[in-house]
């Protein structure tokens, strides 16, 4: 793994939250992207070299409207950036780690991403994420 790619926070406003955090960070957020697949929209802070990412669920499907009613607003994951999602994927597999995807798929903010069980790691939903342009280019 590469470094800290950015840190997901769930919110129930988006809109709320991101008056919040412009505040907070001092800049205002760089672009909102729904994520169909998801039931998500996000938003993405660039803080010098680290990124924010918020999460507001637009259904009840998604993944985030559950971890809101089980534990609330707060930090969600923390994505790490890899070079190679499937050889990094076939290494946590193979160390035991309890993938949420078998194969990559495409979030937001251009990246192929996978998720790993929090059960399995401490309980920290670790997502991994690599660039689709570095993809595509090699
Ligand atoms: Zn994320």
């Amino acid at each position: 793994m590469d470094k800290i790619e950015h840190i997901g926070i769930a919110v129930k406003n988006l809109e709320e939250s991101n008056r919040l955090f412009e505040k907070l960070l001092g800049v205002a957020h760089y672009k909102i992207e729904e994520v169909l697949s998801e039931h998500v929209k996000t938003s993405f802070f660039q803080v010098g070299p680290n990124k924010i990412e918020l999460l507001e669920a637009t259904s009840e499907k998604s993944a985030i409207a559950k971890y809101l009613d089980r534990k609330g607003e707060g930090i969600h994951h923390i994505a790490f950036a890899v070079e190679d999602i499937k050889a990094e994927m076939e290494r946590l597999k193979t160390a035991g780690f309890r993938l949420l995807n078998d194969e990559p798929k495409k979030g937001a903010d251009n990246k192929l991403v996978c998720f790993i069980h929090p059960k399995s790691a401490n309980g920290v939903l670790v997502e991994l994420c690599q660039d689709i342009d570095k993809q595509l280019s090699q």
